[in-house]
């Protein structure tokens, strides 16, 4: 149920109407929006009289969301949700290109890649040190080593850092060398992990399950927000279908369908939506004029003995490249890089 309050209602009038939110039983949400203060209450039942709290001084409308989710919702939250790390907004007029390898590998390798993402005018480093893979007998990840080479590059050339965290025993190891956590399609339905990432300061970056609906994706944002986190960004990077052309199948139109249903920012990963390196920039091309907040690209200058994810590496001058274009269409739709 949502609370539009009046625009002179009081602080006392506020917590009058909190108090009694709680005593009806509800958690009660605050969003603070440049036009209005909305309180979302959350538990309701469905034979609730909202006529209860309608008549209570200071509120201006009271409805029900008869969306699943309702903190992930825009009928709770109007405005976008642009989230602060240092100088970096993710969410605001400008794209957010996340960029690097898909596993940390070595110093020169994280470094060497570090400049090429710093070159290109990205803000943030990408690179997974935990790694969830297929096959058991493949490469797992640097581990803790790899994350103090994450962070040393990143720090290096003036970038914020994101990595994936596989488990809730990872967090707080992680949580030191991290600006954002990455939360793996294969991890979107966790809700332990979900709960746990929800009590944590730092910004989550959730990606969309390997075959979840928008709702079920939009749900699992919900655990995140409704534990405690507001800084939710929800990446779409492709999908289970029966096309076998392509590694996964990237749904371009979740971008405005997640716009339209949410407040949260939507970054597009081309790179494991589509899995082939010459399918990357089209990909990438078609997400920036479809309205993504951003994009996740992996690279790499020696694809061929990649440890992870090779085949949709973009090779440095490709991607260099590519960026160039994203610039030229981020202004066509009034972004900026
Ligand atoms: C990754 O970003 O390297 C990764 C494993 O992504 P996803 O969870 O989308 O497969
Ligand atoms: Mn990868």
């Amino acid at each position: 149920m949502v609370i539009i309050l009046k625009n002179n209602a009081t602080q006392e009038n506020i917590d009058n109407i909190k108090n009694h939110l709680i005593d009806f039983g509800f958690q009660v949400h605050e969003s603070k929006g440049v036009q209005k203060t909305i309180l979302g209450a959350i538990g309701v039942q469905p034979d609730f009289d909202t006529r209860k709290i309608r008549i209570l001084e200071g509120v201006a409308d009271v409805y029900r969301i008869t969306a699943p989710f309702k903190l992930a919702s825009r009928d709770f939250k109007e405005e976008n949700t642009i989230i602060k790390i240092k100088d970096v907004e993710i969410g605001g007029s400008k794209l957010v290109l996340m960029s690097g390898p898909c596993s940390i590998e070595s110093e020169e390798q994280i470094f060497r890649l570090a400049e090429t993402v710093a070159k290109s005018g990205a803000r943030i480093l990408r690179g997974g040190a935990f790694k969830p893979r297929t096959s058991p007998y493949s490469f797992q990840g640097m581990g803790e080593v790899g994350l103090k080479l994450l962070r040393a590059a990143a720090d290096k050339f003036n970038l914020l850092a994101i990595t994936e965290v596989m488990q809730i025993s990872q967090i707080e190891v992680i949580e030191k060398y991290t600006d954002i956590f990455q939360l793996g399609a294969r991890n979107m339905q966790n809700f332990a992990l979900l709960k746990e990432l929800g009590q944590t300061k730092k910004p989550v970056m959730l990606k969309r399950g390997l075959s979840a609906t928008i709702e079920e994706w939009l749900m699992s944002a919900e655990y995140i927000l409704a534990s405690g986190n507001p800084n939710v960004i929800l990446c779409e990077r492709g999908i289970r279908t029966f096309e076998t052309y392509t590694r996964n199948t990237f749904d371009l139109s979740a971008i405005p369908v997640v716009h339209k249903k949410s407040h949260l920012p939507v970054i597009a990963d081309p790179s494991h939506a589509t899995g082939i390196n010459d399918q990357v920039p089209p990909m990438a091309r078609a997400a920036v004029a479809a309205g993504a907040d951003g994009l996740m690209i992996e690279i790499h200058y020696d694809p061929e003995h990649a440890l992870s994810d090779g085949p949709q590496a973009l090779l440095p001058e490709q991607y260099l490249e590519l960026v160039e274009e994203l610039r030229v269409i981020a202004r066509a739709i009034r972004k900026d890089i």
